[in-house]
């Protein structure tokens, strides 16, 4: 069967450590919210789920300030398998692995149809809103905004990345907190 867990469709399954598999989506199946990160890293290669280094530790904890609990949410990432050319340090996926691995977005979509996709960073926010922004948008300028898309009749939130909150202030952290509070509002 052709599954995620078995693809070779890009050459970024050729780097993963020795009996991992590429990392899917994780969640129940129907779910209100799914977030969408960009990549698995060394953590979630080797533990085959989603945000579970000290990225997904954050994301913890900013979904509990917002009174949302994570095992509600469907979690997965942009690309499935980890972005990396010496298996040592992470980089950013390509354009083609990025387009290589949609189909695999998409279909959890289809699947999960959530109410609301939060995108976190600039990769997922891209890669679900190509057709509304240029390559050069700010985040910073769209984070926290509601958009609705032609493939989903689900509602798209960009925010920031936790890797990137973790270098963030106080004020730019609650701010998410904030958009998450209204994420749960827009699915109660
Ligand atoms: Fe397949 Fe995506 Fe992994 Fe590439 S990154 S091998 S398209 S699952």
């Amino acid at each position: 069967m052709d599954t995620v867990q078995n693809c070779t469709k890009c050459g970024l399954h050729k780097l993963l450590p020795d009996g991992c598999k590429p990392v899917a989506g994780i969640g129940p199946t129907l779910s209100k919210i799914m977030i969408v990160g960009e990549a698995p890293g060394y953590d979630e290669t080797l533990l085959e789920e989603p945000f579970v280094g000290q990225c997904g530790q954050l994301l913890d904890k900013l979904l509990k300030a917002a009174g949302i609990v994570r095992s509600t949410c469907y979690v997965t990432n942009t690309v499935k398998c980890r972005p990396t050319d010496d298996g040592k340090k992470n980089r950013p996926p390509s354009k083609v692995e990025i387009a290589t691995c949609k189909p695999w977005l998409i279909e959890e979509i289809g699947l999960v149809k959530p109410v609301v996709i939060l995108t976190l960073g600039k990769v997922p926010t891209y890669t679900l809103l190509k057709s509304q922004l240029k390559a050069s948008f700010s985040l910073g300028a769209i984070a926290g905004q509601i958009f609705n898309v032609d493939y989903s009749s689900a509602k798209i939130v960009p925010c920031f990345h936790p890797s990137t909150l973790m270098q963030s202030s106080k004020n730019e952290i609650q701010r998410t907190i904030d958009f998450f509070k209204m994420i749960k509002v827009m699915i109660s």
